[in-house]
């Protein structure tokens, strides 16, 4: 998509500081954390969100959080992390590029 900044970093179009990256998505750090660990986990196809997505897409999805389960010690958030999809408007999605957030690093306040 032509307009999305994360197919832009996908494509090295855009910089951004990678810490994974496989066949089926990239992690990479957020540019306005709001914690002292805050990453961003992005599919690399391109949909806006929960309501866009495919079955294959539901599978991309488990394996990533299946991942971020197995490198959650050596991104440094072995006491825990929080993941969050901002979906639509009311969440305050601004990319439209589905994504997951990655979230800690410090103990974060309760939901
Ligand atoms: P959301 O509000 O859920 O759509 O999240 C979008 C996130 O992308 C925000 O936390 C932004 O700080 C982050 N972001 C925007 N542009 C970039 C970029 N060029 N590199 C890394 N993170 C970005
Ligand atoms: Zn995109």
């Amino acid at each position: 998509m032509e307009d999305c900044i994360f197919c832009k970093i996908k494509l090295g179009e855009l910089s951004s500081t990678k810490l994974y990256e496989d066949g089926d998505f990239m992690i990479i750090k957020d540019i306005n954390p709001v914690a002292k660990i805050h990453l961003i986990a992005i599919p690399n196809e391109h949909y806006s969100g929960l309501d866009m997505q495919t079955e294959e897409g539901a599978i991309v999805l488990g394996k990533i959080l299946h991942k971020i389960g197995t490198l959650s010690d050596e991104l440094g958030l072995s006491n825990g992390y929080r993941l969050v999809i901002n979906q639509g408007k009311d969440a305050g999605q601004t990319v439209q590029h589905l994504h997951i957030h990655i979230i800690g690093g410090e103990q974060l306040h309760n939901l």
